[in-house]
């Protein structure tokens, strides 16, 4: 079998939707997903002449062409990377077509049939505890017996200022960096709490912080919170420096978890073998893809450190990531971040809802055990966007 072309489409959902689909020569497609950013559709129609003519079967060794073919423009990470990833997690579809079964049967086999899913809650409807209280309670009521909220941005400068449009926020991008206020941290707890006591002590709760502290303050900020029991403290201080994250990890009574800014098991390796984080969190179509997740897993497990996968994919990157996520031994959740998105799982072909009670049952066809619904897809297309041409 030889791989003959490689195309994108974008799906304007909650965040882009990069879709990439690589063909045959022996007519089997396969289907993946790019993490969104800026230039990435350009990237990987580069990338398709590293591809063409090779079997698309070899995918560890594909990966590495790919990876050494665009070194010096960026392989370590960002754009080139999630284009990497969103073709890799298409050769595994084409592979498991092509042999006639799931992609998690390619990678170890699975440890779970079905994949916990976590509800990404964003901010609510606005920084106050009858909002936050509100969201938790309609997502619990769909199910959902964990959830995530952006903790961040809620400043007194930023109050009614959630403009939250996949660019960053106001004051986040303005790159400063100033002390977390008493004020700011009381409202985090109330907003917080306010959560707890609707959900209840059993729903897992996690918050995320964004990169937006220093390293004192996000370990005053974990012991202020600690005793509503949160399951994780995301990203307190921001990604470049493990050494400061290790010291907010080491003081912290609440796990602290992180990972979504970074790439590739090399990425990962500082941050693992220095056990700065008690929970690592890649995201499956940015990372690498589903092997090179896999070996991040792995690594991870050497110290016993869980993995919570991010997400904010469609349903078909989505998938693919359960079918990572199956085979860790150290897996916990994956993101859902698409509450906002009716038609999220219209986008595939499956019998019903794909989350059901707060899980994704792994579906067991060949390779991805699903299917692009084109109409849905033509009918949510990006500005511009090409469908696969
Ligand atoms: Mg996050």
């Amino acid at each position: 079998m030889e791989i003959t072309d490689v195309r994108t489409a974008s799906i304007r959902g909650n965040f882009e939707w990069v879709l990439v689909r690589v063909y045959s020569d022996e007519g089997l497609i396969g289907l993946g997903e790019c993490y969104w950013g800026a230039g990435v559709e350009t990237v990987v129609r580069r990338m398709k002449r590293l591809l063409v003519g090779e079997d698309p079967q070899n995918i560890d060794w594909l990966y590495q062409k790919m990876v050494r073919g665009m070194s010096g423009a960026g392989s370590t990470g960002g754009t080139v990377m999630a284009a990497i990833s969103g073709i890799e997690l298409a050769l595994w579809d084409l592979k498991g077509k092509a042999l006639g079964t799931p992609i998690y049967n390619l990678l170890g086999g699975r440890y779970r049939e079905r994949i916990q899913v976590y509800a990404d809650c964003g901010h609510a409807e606005g920084p106050t505890p009858q909002a936050w209280a509100e969201r938790a309670g309609q997502v619990v009521a769909q199910g959902f017996s964990a959830l995530k909220f952006d903790i961040d941005c809620i400043s007194p400068e930023q109050f009614g200022e959630r403009d939250h449009v996949g660019a960053g926020r106001r004051g986040w991008v303005s790159g400063q960096q100033r002390p977390l206020a008493a004020a700011e941290m009381d409202l985090m707890v109330s907003l917080a709490g306010a959560v707890r006591d609707a959900v209840g002590p059993d729903v897992e709760l996690a918050l995320d912080c964004h990169w937006r502290y220093n390293p004192r303050d996000a370990i005053t900020l974990a012991k202020e919170l600690a005793p509503l029991r949160p399951k994780w403290l995301e990203d307190p201080t921001p990604p470049d420096n493990i050494e400061a994250l290790k010291r907010v990890t080491d003081s912290s009574p609440v796990p602290i978890c992180s990972g979504e800014n970074h790439y590739t098991r090399h990425g990962f390796r500082t941050m693992i073998t220095t056990q700065a984080v008690d929970i690592v969190q890649p995201d499956i179509p940015k990372a690498g893809g589903l092997l090179e997740s896999k070996k991040i897993a792995d690594l991870a497990d050497l110290y016993y450190i869980p993995l919570a996968a991010h997400n904010v994919c469609s349903a078909i990157g989505t998938i693919a990531a359960c079918h990572a996520c199956a085979g860790m031994r150290n897996f916990t959740v994956l993101e859902f971040h698409a509450m906002d998105v009716p038609w999220w799982d219209d986008l595939v072909t499956a019998d019903g809802p794909l989350i059901r009670d707060g899980y994704i049952t792994l579906p067991d066809g060949p390779g991805l055990g699903c299917d692009l619904n084109e109409d849905v897809a033509r009918a949510h297309l990006g500005e511009g966007a090409t469908f696969f041409e």
